[in-house]
């Protein structure tokens, strides 16, 4: 059976999984973190008959083969000075490991791409042309456009025979309507510079919908959703017939809701006024903004939600930052649902949203209003796809695991 190659590359890092399609079987998955570095850490795991609906991905450190209960795992530090030894290393491995006999049994490789503007409203096989229109997307992504052009390069030059395809996080919102998109700010900025809200996170969005509408037995076409991919990274979007029609981020993934690092939604004029009374550069403060606010900056010990709860007892800064955290959310289904005149399931999904419990029950309980009622019990689980509301509940709360992966998988499968 065919092979395709999930791949996910950022600035020092790749994530990788191998499945068997269109059976949907995990056959490997894996990471290589620090790239550049003398001590890259490479982490593969195979050997286990896994569903890929099933599999949560989370990966570990430390060059050895161990056994656990899932299959076994391959663990090594080494020298890995940039992409392509990355890229060559991984499916040198795949071959050593005995999990391919051969680089031709990968006929397909699907790359997440972070920003697609508004040139890529769908996944695309890659041609020099669209290489060539990722790359001018850099501008969009800066740290992130350009390690996935590379990772897609790497690929095509040690599997020239694989389709090749391109999965952008921001296409499956390129549904929303202007007046959900656009800023309101002097049109010329739009037409010259692109200057509007494209999102994130659609990926995993847009798997999560399709997931709801089978968990719920109904078709998407009559589904209102808002779906919260809470992870380190977060946003909202609200999905009508199957379409994003709003999302919290915005022009890029600052904007929304308070996250680990990232603000969210500031006053823009505030930015000024901190940048001049301390004194620094526009670099610095878009550093401020993206890595040292949000849950972090409001806590002052930690941008890490499960740090946060244990403390939130004692620590009054803890404790705000969690509330903040469920406030903006709130607030932005309450948006949501008022744009869409209702909703009929709000979906939990992404590191926070699938392991955190308290967090999603405060989040449910501020909805009553909204004819949401938990089921205390069935929420006491963690990345399960399970109903979290009671069967009298008007509208339903569900638990989904994310699937970036698979989609990423499905997607070079239908353009094969
Ligand atoms: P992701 O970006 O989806 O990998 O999610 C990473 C985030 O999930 C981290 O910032 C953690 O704070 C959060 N997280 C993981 N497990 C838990 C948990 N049990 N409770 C609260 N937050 C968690």
């Amino acid at each position: 059976m065919a092979k395709t190659m999930a791949v996910n590359v950022g600035s020092s890092s790749l994530k990788f999984q191998l499945l068997e399609m269109p059976a949907e079987r995990v056959i490997a998955n894996g990471v290589i973190e620090r790239i550049g570095m003398d001590d890259a850490i490479v982490t593969i795991k195979y050997g286990e008959q896994r569903s890929a609906e099933q599999l949560a991905v989370h990966s570990e450190d430390n060059a050895h083969v161990t056994h656990t209960k899932n299959g076994k795992k391959y663990e090594n530090i080494l020298a890995i000075k940039d992409h392509q030894q990355a890229i060559n290393f991984v499916l040198q491995q795949l071959t050593t490991l005995d999990i391919i006999q051969d680089f031709n049994e990968i006929t397909g490789v699907g790359h997440r791409v972070v920003a697609g503007g508004e040139w890529f409203n769908h996944s695309v096989v890659v041609t020099d042309s669209v290489l060539e229109k990722i790359d001018r997307l850099s501008d969009y992504a800066p740290l992130h456009n350009p390690a996935n052009a590379m990772g897609i390069r790497a690929f095509q030059k040690l599997l020239p025979n694989a389709l090749s395809v391109a999965v952008f996080d921001t296409s499956f919102h390129q549904t929303m309507p202007k007046e959900n998109y656009l800023y309101s700010l002097p049109y010329q900025y739009y037409t010259r510079y692109g200057a509007r809200k494209y999102g994130a996170h659609g990926i995993s969005h847009h798997y999560v919908s399709q997931r709801a509408a089978v968990m719920m037995n109904r078709n998407l076409s009559e589904l209102k959703l808002i779906t919260l991919h809470m992870g380190a990274g977060v946003s909202i979007t609200a999905i009508e017939d199957g379409k994003s029609i709003d999302t919290s981020m915005g022009f890029s993934p600052l904007s929304g809701v308070t996250m680990a690092t990232r603000s969210g939604d500031v006053d823009p004029s505030l930015v000024y006024y901190i940048q001049e009374h301390e004194g620094l550069s526009n670099d610095d403060m878009v550093n401020i903004l993206n890595k040292k606010s949000g849950l972090l900056g409001i806590s002052t010990i930690s941008s890490d939600m499960r740090d946060l709860l244990d403390v939130q007892d004692t620590n009054d800064h803890a404790q705000l930052a969690v509330k903040i955290f469920v406030n903006r959310i709130v607030k932005y289904i309450g948006q949501y649902i008022a744009e869409m005149g209702g909703v009929d399931a709000i979906i939990f999904t992404a590191g926070i949203g699938e392991n955190s419990i308290p967090v999603r029950q405060m989040i449910i309980e501020r909805l009553s209003y909204f004819g949401i009622e938990l089921d205390v019990e069935a929420n006491n689980v963690r990345g399960q796809e399970v109903e979290i509301s009671t069967a009298a509940s008007r509208v339903k709360a569900l638990l989904i695991p994310t699937n970036e992966e698979l989609m990423i998988a499905r997607e070079v499968e239908s353009l094969k």
